[in-house]
């Protein structure tokens, strides 16, 4: 799943292609990817351009002339802009026709997508369920503190929850805890002040330099343009054979149903 840095590194791929573009025409290939019915998604969008480039946790968001468009890659969401010319593929599923014959076609192999208009706010209250951004200066110690303690579940569990902090994924969950020298499984209310610092820093730099590496790939994932080779953050932990720091073989568990790769010897569990 596209993680913060991908969904960052798709919209600042986007800005720099289709912004200020008109859209001339919009077909929909599939219908369940827009929540809306087709005309009425048509009729909003058709003349509107792109204006603006948002993100807030793993969502897209489109600022047009008169109406936001907010996507979620989901899965395996991808975007590509292709002349009108060049045929389509059986994954595209909805084509925006820009003024400058030019397509923006949004593809998905598991069809889990999805988009939806949203009337333009300054800030996104359709959004409240979701945790600050971690560069935020919401997302604090006071904050982590706050939250973390009456939460007894394994803190790797809490970092992919949406809710403490927004768009990080168990790729980056995995890397974070791998930095901060703490165990997935250790209850989140079991931090103390020191671990809640090196997790807010840790966040930072990891999806700072995942973000500048142009987000990470893994299996299909690809950059909106379908460009690959640029994607290669280094990861220290996730789906590692051996621990970079002492050599150790990399363990593989499931915590809160998900795969979680750990070192035993560098990760300390607090009970
Ligand atoms: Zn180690």
């Amino acid at each position: 799943m596209p993680e913060f840095p991908e969904v960052q590194t798709v919209l600042d791929t986007l800005e720099r292609q289709i912004k200020d573009r008109q859209i001339t025409k919009i077909k929909i290939l599939y219908k369940p990817i827009v929540s809306c019915s087709e005309t009425s998604f048509r009729k909003k969008l058709t003349g509107q351009h792109f204006r603006s480039f948002r993100r807030r946790g793993k969502y897209l968001l489109f600022e047009m002339d008169d109406i936001t468009l907010v996507s979620h890659l989901r899965m395996e969401g991808k975007y590509f802009i292709m002349d009108d010319s060049v045929p389509l593929s059986k994954h595209d599923h909805v084509v925006f026709w820009l003024d400058d014959g030019r397509q923006l076609r949004y593809n998905d192999v598991r069809k889990f997508g999805r988009m939806e208009l949203i009337e333009k706010q300054d800030e996104y209250d359709d959004f409240k369920d979701l945790g600050p951004e971690p560069f935020s200066k919401a997302f604090n110690v006071n904050y982590c503190k706050d939250y973390l303690k009456d939460k007894k579940a394994p803190i790797k569990q809490v970092l992919l929850d949406q809710s403490f902090v927004a768009g990080i994924g168990n790729i980056y969950a995995d890397e974070i805890l791998f930095a901060m020298n703490t165990d997935p499984r250790t209850p989140a209310n079991r931090l103390d002040e020191d671990d809640m610092k090196e997790l807010i820093s840790s966040a930072r730099k990891i999806l700072k330099k995942a973000i500048k590496a142009g987000g990470t790939t893994i299996r299909s994932y690809t950059s909106s343009l379908g460009v690959t080779g640029r994607f290669q953050l280094s990861l220290k932990v996730h789906t590692m054979e051996t621990c970079p720091v002492c050599g150790t073989k990399i363990r593989k568990i499931t915590v809160g149903g998900r795969g979680t790769y750990y070192c035993e010897k560098c990760q300390i569990l607090k009970k």
